[in-house]
């Protein structure tokens, strides 16, 4: 067997990958190691309109469940404000299993091979260049050759590994998030709720997001603490009345993106190269993004027959002229926000009501001073 294109990891990095390089006339087998793409679940599904328009579709009523207009952001002392989004964007909470196979089917249908319940076990390397994949499928190891390979397969990405890009996020780096899908949970169908403090979610926050009818998405994300994401979500929970009907646990990279994500023969896309914002955890709109142009780079490449790492260094540039600097900027606040108490992000909720972190000023934090100097002095590092 031999393809242009190898992509591994079936999820949402993986088959909008596939699908720009299949609608780019290469040749391109996707492998996925689960059974089933987009099972199990691991996300809270929320996005927003970009992740349509950079795919080129319409949303749809088969993987829409809520439609968002704002989040309400509460203290620890149980205060809240809303945000709204620029431009009165609309975001949303997604069917993540039908999303993600949903495009995998439209992948399928611009050309892509996939083969489910395959397991990338090592590439082929030939004088450095990456020159396909060894996979195991139902006992069977088969060596399938390619030109390029795209690593899309997830946080602490193996494949990249093999390819000699360090791909290791630390554990102090990576959000450890567990999740329900509850039924009970009495919430304003279009706002996000997300909850902020060092007894509720170190290092993180609580969501919930408004699902279908009646059911909602609540989870915890924490970084770097002894006790487990489950022990928070369960004491969170504990002050409601609601059932579970489903169960989710995952890691998100939360430290930017990782230093390097080509090499010879392989581009890096998705949460394996870190594309996630540090601040929210949400990597579905920036994985698209930085996936369209992995699959658009792998076009030039394999028609200019040239995949060498000097070539494909100009995935890694637009995807940074895309999305770099708002990683960036995330992971500054994200930074800034570790580093307050209790009582300093109740009064940077007070302060917040009718602001967003974009309007935050010098001048604007003058009245601040007398209230929380130290929160001054930590704002002043993002301004
Ligand atoms: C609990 C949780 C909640 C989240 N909530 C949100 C949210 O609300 N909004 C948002 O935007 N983001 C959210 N995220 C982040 C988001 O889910 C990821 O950024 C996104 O799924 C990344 O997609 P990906 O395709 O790069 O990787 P993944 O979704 O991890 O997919 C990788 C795929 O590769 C496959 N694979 C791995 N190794 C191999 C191998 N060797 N061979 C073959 N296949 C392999 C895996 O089975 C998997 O299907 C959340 C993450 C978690 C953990």
């Amino acid at each position: 067997m031999k393809y242009d294109v190898i992509v591994v990891g079936g999820r949402i990095g993986g088959s909008v990958s596939s699908l720009f390089a299949s609608k780019n006339d290469l040749d391109v087998l996707m492998i996925e190691k689960q059974p089933e793409i987009g099972v199990p679940l691991q996300c809270a599904e929320a996005t927003s309109e970009e992740t349509f328009q950079t795919i080129g579709i319409k949303p749809s009523n088969r993987y829409i469940c809520s439609e968002i207009h704002g989040a309400e952001l509460h203290s620890p002392d149980g205060n809240h404000f809303r945000m709204y989004p620029h431009n009165d964007e609309i975001g949303y909470i997604l069917d993540r299993k039908v999303f993600d196979k949903s495009i995998a089917i439209q992948s399928a249908k611009a050309g892509t091979d996939i083969m489910v319940k395959t397991t990338v076990k090592d590439l082929i390397i030939r004088e450095g260049k990456v020159k396909g994949v060894i996979a195991k499928h139902l006992g069977r190891t088969m060596e399938i050759e390619a030109d390029l390979v795209i690593a899309a397969d997830g946080v602490g990405s193996n494949v990249a590994r093999m390819a000699g890009i360090d791909t290791l996020f630390g554990t102090k780096d990576i959000g450890s998030c567990v999740q329900y899908k509850m039924v009970g949970m009495d919430v304003d169908p279009n706002l996000m709720q997300i909850y902020f403090g060092n007894e509720i979610a170190p290092g993180g926050y609580v969501w919930i997001f408004p699902n279908e009818d009646g059911v909602t998405n609540v989870g915890v994300g924490i970084r770097n603490h002894k006790k487990t994401a489950y022990h928070y979500l369960n004491k969170f929970l504990s002050n409601f009345e609601a059932t579970p009907v489903e169960m989710n646990i995952g890691g998100v990279p939360l430290s930017g993106t990782v230093d390097k994500t080509y090499t010879d023969g392989l581009l890096v896309v998705g949460d394996a190269a870190g594309h996630v914002d540090p601040l929210t955890g949400g990597g579905i709109h920036l994985t698209v993004i930085c996936a369209k142009i992995a699959g658009e780079v792998a076009a030039e490449a394999i028609k200019g027959e040239d995949i060498s790492a000097e070539f494909l260094k100009r995935y890694e540039e637009r995807w940074n002229d895309k999305v770099g600097n708002v990683i960036k900027k995330s992971l500054k606040y994200r930074k800034v926000l570790d580093k307050l108490n209790d009582k300093e992000l109740n009064a940077l909720a007070k302060f917040m009501k009718g602001r967003d972190l974009d309007s935050i000023t010098s001048a604007s934090l003058l009245g601040l001073v007398k209230e929380s100097p130290s929160l001054v002095r930590h704002l002043k590092d993002i301004i």
